[in-house]
């Protein structure tokens, strides 16, 4: 795979697919850690005299049409806003994906300056799955540059037009983000250090059941926690009450028990829950063991005997993954547990990483520094596929050709 080193920048235009998909309450960007990941990639194109043009999604947008989706939104003008800010020059924003105000924002490019394409999912044949309605729009993005830096990583796991199609038109590297993303998640595939401790949660089993299986080859324990816990309670005999359950999962959830026996992966799960009256913020709670949980309660995080456990599982590991939430962080009542397992996980002398969408924000929510763990991942789907062995269309279209 080449990287940006190994392309002749200077003076071309440069169409970087980037991961901008950031979190928005209005137009405020909530979260602009997507953002500042992507930075080393466009300081380093812009640094090399590049016109980088940059492509990117947000959001995913309703309607049948571009008309449509672009009057509904989400607009990525507040990135570009924010993304100027962070790089301290300007960013022209064009106000279509691959129209005339494109063409013309890259070609009022000069040599070291930035731009931002409007949202490429207000174009249908970007996810489309049409190989022919996607080869058009593709075709349309790259006329608009002359060479292609793939730098979404988490976009990576999609077979869309701009990350799958374009880098087949264009002399094309992976960013720097890619790469980090990339180097991190061979380590955990190749030889890990031990004792592997996969930390795996969340709402549903139903998610996550593809990535367990593949991972019983791989970790040598596996503490389940969060909302997907209580099917694997429930797989085990236990009442779990109006917690999250799904039931259609259970004799899968038990046959994935039945074969980390057979393996010798020690799967942990919770001993103790917090029993909540509601799914609400101030609910009423209490903590039960789980051979005692109320039939008339759901619950909404783990116990402390659980942190216990949890922190003693972790102590000896060399290498942990962790992915979903313990509990419902969103809730500061029942933060307590994802509090928990990041501060044993920080405590890891070895490679740790945090991947997941919301696992990532709620160890940013709760305080903890990006330096408490070794790495957390900016994709949560494309990193759980690749630990599942599937191969990201993205990835392998960045490493066709060139
Ligand atoms: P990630 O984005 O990190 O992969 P998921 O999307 O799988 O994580 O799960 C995150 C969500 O799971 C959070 O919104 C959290 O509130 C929810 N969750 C975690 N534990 C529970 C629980 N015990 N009951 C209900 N929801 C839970
Ligand atoms: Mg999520």
């Amino acid at each position: 795979m080449k990287r940006i080193a190994d392309l002749d920048v200077a003076g071309r235009v440069v169409l970087l697919r980037a991961d901008l998909n950031v979190p928005l309450d209005g137009e405020q960007i909530t979260d602009d850690n997507r953002i500042q990941a992507t930075l080393p990639t466009i300081r380093e194109l812009a640094g090399r005299g590049a016109r980088v043009v940059i492509c990117a999604h947000l959001g995913r947008p309703k309607g049948d049409g571009y008309a449509a989706r672009a009057a509904g939104g989400p607009s990525l003008r507040p990135v570009a806003t924010r993304l100027g800010e962070l790089l301290g020059q300007p960013v022209a924003f064009a106000s279509d994906v691959a129209g005339e105000s494109a063409a013309a924002t890259a070609a009022g490019l000069a040599d070291g300056q930035v731009a931002l394409l409007q949202n490429v999912r207000f174009e249908p044949a970007e996810t489309s799955k049409d190989d022919a309605a996607r080869a058009g729009l593709a075709g349309r993005l790259a006329r608009l540059a002359t060479l292609y830096v793939g730098d979404g990583f988490g976009a990576l796991h999609r077979k869309h037009a701009s990350v799958y199609d374009v880098p087949g038109l264009l002399p094309h590297a992976a960013g720097e983000l890619v790469l980090a993303e990339i180097e991190v998640l061979r380590q955990l595939t190749t030889d890990p250090a031990r004792p592997y401790v996969v930390v795996l949660g969340g709402a549903k089993p139903s998610d996550k059941l593809a990535v367990i299986g593949n991972l019983l080859g791989q970790a040598d324990r596996l503490i389940i926690v969060g909302g997907m816990s209580y099917t694997f309670l429930a797989a085990q005999g236990y009442e779990v009450g109006r917690s999250l359950l799904e039931k259609d999962q259970i004799p899968h959830v038990a046959d994935v028990l039945a074969e980390a026996g057979r393996r010798g992966v020690e799967v942990v799960l919770p001993v103790d829950l917090v029993a909540a009256d509601r799914f609400a913020p101030d609910a009423d709670h209490r903590v039960v063991p789980v051979a005692d949980f109320p039939a008339d309660r759901e619950s909404l995080d783990m116990g402390p005997a659980t942190r216990e456990l949890f922190a003693r599982k972790l102590a000896d590991a060399r290498t942990v993954f962790w992915n979903g939430p313990a509990g419902v962080f969103e809730f500061p009542a029942f933060a307590a547990g994802t509090r928990a397992l990041a501060e044993a996980i920080s405590k890891v002398s070895g490679l740790t990483v945090v991947g997941g969408g919301d696992s990532a924000a709620a160890v940013r929510q709760l305080g903890f520094p990006a330096t408490a763990f070794s790495h957390i991942s900016t994709g949560g789907g494309a990193s759980l596929e690749y630990l599942e062995g599937r191969t990201l269309p993205g990835l392998t279209a960045l490493e066709a050709g060139g």
